[in-house]
Order: structure tokens, then C-alpha cells, then sequence
């Protein structure tokens, strides 16, 4: 991916080198596990499988951190031009940016703490982003989704996430999840999540058509992440014989049929997960 030297976004809000002393409690962190859904990757397995997760840590700012803050801002950058047009488009409605919180260590939100081991996260309650960049290592060498665009597919999920939200599609979904059972609810948490894989798709291809950013094996980085971040390839390689009934965010080959279709199409209406009969 072509990132350096490009326009950053002005909506970071950065918590890094605040201390970091902030102790997430037991029960700021089953705030997050238990809000999962908003989570691009449910790190849920690895938690209770005993799996371990690279450790983050508060403290000094690294130039490691300096280069994947400035890598993350130019990600943002990019889905505000992209979101600003496609809402102007094929939504005929204007597009608030969503602000992302950049922390190391630990944070909180109104969501609930949040750490590393929590994974990034889209809080509807202050319609932020949250995210820790250590993350982008535990993706490469922990769940094997190596590569620069696997990192910002993560980030463009987030994002789908807050274009959801402003669509009113996380809040009409979220209000019938409260009513149904837990199997049910984790069946409408799929739907979100291959949704925003979906809207992924779409601005990886309009990132392309507007600013060339794409590298060759660009895309396969993409597309081999949301398979390794798939429930079933989660569960079994935390150990665990993979339960679909338990799944919150797609097999590995719905995130990936679901990212491809949206990068093939450009077209909103195809991310209709709500009204498919077969995701
Ligand atoms: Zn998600």
C-alpha cells in the first residue's frame, strides 16, 4: 500500500504517551468481550482458550508507534474522502467522520476498557474508533494476516462499522438483538460484521480508483486477513472445535466472499447481508 508522504486525517485523537497507568479492571474488560460485536476481530477464543496475546504495554513512544500512527492517520484520510463521496452518491446524505482513538496499553470508553487484549473496537456510545497499534502485530504474527493492507482492512472495518451507524443500520440491529436469543443475536452480529467486511471491500476499490494506493498482493493481504480472522479458523486455532451457533463475526469464507464482493461491485445495495437468504 501507498501511504507515506500522503495527507493524514485531523480526526485522531491521540492517548498514547498519557501514561498508560489506567488499570482496566475485571469488569471493564467483560464490558468489551460482551459488547464482541463491535470488535474486527473476536479475540474471544484466544481469551478463553488461553491462548496469549502480544503484550502491549503503556509507556515511551517508539518510532515503531510514530510510523504506524502516521500509517493509521493516512488509512483514516483515505475512508473520509471515499465515505464523503459514496454517501454523497449512493446515500444522498452527508457523512460525519468518525473519530479514531489511537491509545497504548490501556483506555477507556464508554463502551468499557479497553487493552490489547480486547482488540479494536467501534463504540457506538461516542461513535469512535479504538485502537491500539500493537494490534497490527498480534494480526501478523499471532492470527498470520500479514502485510500493511491487512492492517488497513482492519482499520476500514472500524470504519464500516461508524458508516453503519450513521445509517441507523448498528442501532435498529443492535435494538432487536436485546429481544432474541443469544444464538439469534449472534446470527445478527454475523450480518453486521460481514456487512462492514463488505464496506471494506467498496473502499479498497474506491481507494484504488482515487489514489492508486494499492500494491500488487495488496488485495490477497486483505482477503487471506478476513479469513484468518474468521470464527471457525479462530476457534480451531485456539484449540477449540469451532461452533457455529457461537459464531459472532462469519466463517473465514463469508469474510472473505463478503470483502470480494464489495471491492467487485462498489455498490452499496450489494452489502445487504440483512435481506440475504445465504451469506
Ligand atoms: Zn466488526
Amino acid at each position: 500500500m501507498k501511504w507515506r508522504g500522503r495527507r493524514g486525517s485531523r480526526n485522531i485523537e491521540d492517548r498514547r504517551g498519557m501514561g498508560g497507568t489506567a488499570q482496566v479492571g475485571g469488569l471493564g474488560l467483560l464490558a468489551v468481550v460482551a459488547i464482541g460485536y463491535f470488535l474486527g476481530v473476536d479475540l474471544t477464543p484466544f481469551l478463553q482458550g488461553g491462548g496469549t496475546l502480544a503484550p502491549t504495554g503503556g509507556g515511551e513512544i517508539t518510532e515503531a508507534d510514530r510510523q504506524e500512527g502516521e500509517f493509521v492517520s493516512v488509512t483514516l484520510a483515505d475512508t473520509e474522502e471515499v465515505w464523503d463521496d459514496l454517501f454523497r452518491t449512493q446515500v444522498g446524505e452527508r457523512y460525519n467522520p468518525v473519530t479514531l482513538v489511537l491509545y497504548k496499553g490501556v483506555t477507556q470508553s464508554p463502551c468499557g476498557g479497553a487493552s490489547g487484549a480486547t482488540g479494536p473496537f467501534y463504540c457506538p456510545g461516542d461513535s469512535k474508533v479504538y485502537l491500539d497499534t500493537a494490534f497490527f502485530t498480534t494480526l501478523s504474527r499471532q492470527l498470520g494476516a500479514h502485510g500493511d493492507f491487512a492492517a488497513a482492512y482492519v482499520v476500514a472495518h472500524e470504519v464500516a462499522h461508524h458508516v453503519q451507524n450513521e445509517l441507523g443500520i448498528l442501532g435498529q440491529a443492535n435494538s432487536i438483538r436485546q429481544q432474541v436469543s443469544e444464538a439469534e443475536s449472534n446470527a445478527i452480529s454475523v450480518r453486521i460484521e460481514l456487512q462492514a467486511d463488505c464496506y471494506s471491500g467498496i473502499w479498497a476499490r474506491e481507494a484504488q480508483a482515487r489514489f492508486g494506493t494499492l500494491e500488487r498482493g495488496d488485495i490477497a493481504e486483505a482477503i487471506n486477513a478476513a479469513r484468518q480472522i474468521g470464527d471457525d479458523t479462530l476457534q480451531a486455532s485456539a484449540g477449540r472445535v469451532p461452533m457455529p451457533h457461537t459464531f459472532t463475526h462469519g466463517t473465514s469464507e463469508q469474510r472473505q466472499n463478503w470483502f470480494l464482493r464489495g471491492y467487485e461491485s462498489g455498490d452499496m445495495r450489494s452489502c445487504d447481508t440483512f435481506s440475504a437468504d445465504r451469506l
